[in-house]
């Protein structure tokens, strides 16, 4: 879709309290906290905005049809100038630790709460994102640049299609304003959604004040947790209660951070103020999809010591819960009720990630002797840097065409020794062998959101074109269905595509 001239957007602003969002808005719960936890701040509107893109599935969940999307009010609303009915927007405070280190207060320093929408099935939050300064901007400016929203947006839709838990991306507005980054770029907004936004830094801000800290735990349990609630409606046990969501969110993160291992994936800048308290997958970065395998990857270039890299992702995330927990001792709970909250991370991660990789092997379960053969997996394809997503979707396919898996080594004889061993246990295995190859495609995708796929959609983008934007958002929904005219995206890079650097510049 090309950029349309500029439509009447000041109109549409004065139409905010129109038709679209009538039947479905439904206020902003999160300023029902106490005024501390926020400052009511108006977006700063885009000059001459486009949609780049608007995401028809997520607009269908929060009951938007396609004659909405294309709607000048809807431009307004992503574009930062329109508003829910009745809401105020507003920027949030938070705090965090940053690459380890207690970095004080942060907060909504570009992202803009525009609040609720009743959808068919649930609530949603609605945020803008590269909106605008905040009181919570500190250096910054407010603004994203269209690279970086292109690469949120399309995550977003990569990670919803391989089932993995995320924040969702509703719509991409675009805008010549300038932002200066170490290059001039351009401004865009992406519009977010999901339950809550609420991160494991909103808790660690009010770490000293307990008051403030039993509001945020009673709104956290009554926006989703209420099966954490200990203690009668009106008298909650909050120390208690505060241990049954750490526990919670502890058993959420471990299974998230199963699914990232097992696809591949890196965050590239897992502080604390970008781990959500639903565990979701939130505020993408310089985030990664591996292409060729290294355990140690790094995939954010400001980050020099590896704190990031893939095989530290659940330790870090271990480490990221413990100061969660710590925030919750000013309610009252004691550091052993604390500990046994945390406790059911390594096995709730293992049991996770053990299953996922049978299913991604094709096998019915997880034995403790498969140890050996997962172990030596990951050593042959670090060993020989092959490519992740296609040394996982192949092996479907070893009985028809080993060849094919094969060439994904550089070393044959190295891969074909992993391949009998793997037979070898196949051959105990009770799964049905009829089913397994459809199985295994069902879980091992054949097309992930690549670095050098996302940079030919942004480099589009940056011309005013958006149709790679639409193509990967189609692809992505689906990744594990083979298409015919597709082949080209479930190729690694070629050896001579610049490695695209992704760093916290955004
Ligand atoms: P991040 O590394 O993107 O998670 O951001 C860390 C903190 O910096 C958050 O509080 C952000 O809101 C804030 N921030 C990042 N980029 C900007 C920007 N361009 N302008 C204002 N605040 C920003
Ligand atoms: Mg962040």
């Amino acid at each position: 879709m090309n950029r349309p001239d500029a439509p009447p957007l000041a109109a549409a602003a004065d139409n905010a309290q129109g038709a679209l969002f009538a039947q479905s808005a439904s206020g902003c719960a999160f300023a029902n906290l106490p005024a501390s936890f926020y400052t009511h701040v108006a977006p700063r509107p885009l000059t001459a905005p486009w949609l780049a893109h608007a995401n028809p599935v997520v607009a269908q969940w929060l009951g938007l049809d396609a004659a909405a999307l294309q709607s000048p009010e809807f431009l307004a609303l992503c574009a930062g100038s329109g508003r829910l009915p009745g809401v105020e927007p507003l920027a949030s405070v938070y705090s965090g630790h940053q690459f380890g280190v207690w970095a004080g207060q942060l907060g909504d320093g570009r992202a803009h709460l525009l609040g609720d929408i009743q959808g068919p099935q649930g609530r949603w939050e609605i945020q803008l994102k590269g909106s605008g300064r905040t009181p919570y901007s500190r250096m910054g400016d407010g603004w994203a640049v269209l690279r970086s929203s292109v690469r949120e947006y399309l995550a977003s839709q990569a990670m919803s299609g391989l089932g993995i838990p995320t924040t969702h991306a509703l719509a991409l507005v675009a805008s010549a304003d300038p932002v200066i980054r170490e290059t001039p770029e351009t401004a865009a907004v992406v519009t977010r959604v999901a339950p809550s936004f609420i991160r494991f830094g909103h808790f660690e801000h009010w770490a000293r004040s307990a008051t403030e800290q039993a509001a945020l735990l009673d709104h956290v349990i009554a926006q989703g947790f209420q099966d954490c609630r200990v203690g009668p409606g009106d008298r909650p046990d909050r120390p208690a209660t505060a241990c049954q969501l750490l526990d919670e969110v502890t058993r959420r993160t471990a299974r998230l951070m199963a699914q990232w291992q097992l696809a591949g994936f890196c965050h590239g800048v897992m502080n604390t103020d970008n781990m959500s308290i639903l565990g979701l997958t939130l505020d993408y970065g310089p985030y990664g999809f591996m292409d060729a395998f290294q355990a140690n990857h790094i995939c954010n270039h400001s980050d020099t010591l590896g704190r990031y890299a893939w095989n530290a992702q659940p330790a870090v995330a271990q480490w990221n819960l413990t100061r969660l927990a710590e925030s919750l001792m000013v309610l009252g709970c004691s550091v052993p009720d604390l500990e046994a909250a945390l406790a059911p991370f390594e096995s709730t991660f293992l049991q996770a990630y053990h299953a996922g990789l049978a299913r991604k092997f094709g096998l019915s379960d997880w034995r403790p002797e498969d140890a050996g053969l997962g172990d030596a997996w990951w050593a042959l394809l670090h060993a020989q840097r092959a490519d992740f997503t296609l040394a996982f979707r192949r092996l479907a396919d070893v009985d028809t065409d080993a060849q094919s898996w094969l060439d994904l080594f550089t070393d044959a004889q190295a891969a074909q020794q992993w391949l009998d061993r793997y037979r070898t246990r196949r051959a105990q295995d009770p799964h049905p062998q009829a089913g397994r190859q459809a199985a295994m495609n069902r879980v091992n995708p054949l097309y992930v959101l690549r670095n050098h796929l996302a940079q030919q959609a942004i480099e589009a983008a940056q011309q005013g074109d958006a149709s790679g934007i639409d193509h990967l958002m189609d692809l992505l929904q689906d990744p594990f269905t083979e298409r015919p005219d597709c082949a080209q995206y479930a190729r690694p890079p070629a050896p001579d595509i610049p490695v695209v650097a992704v760093s916290c510049s955004s």
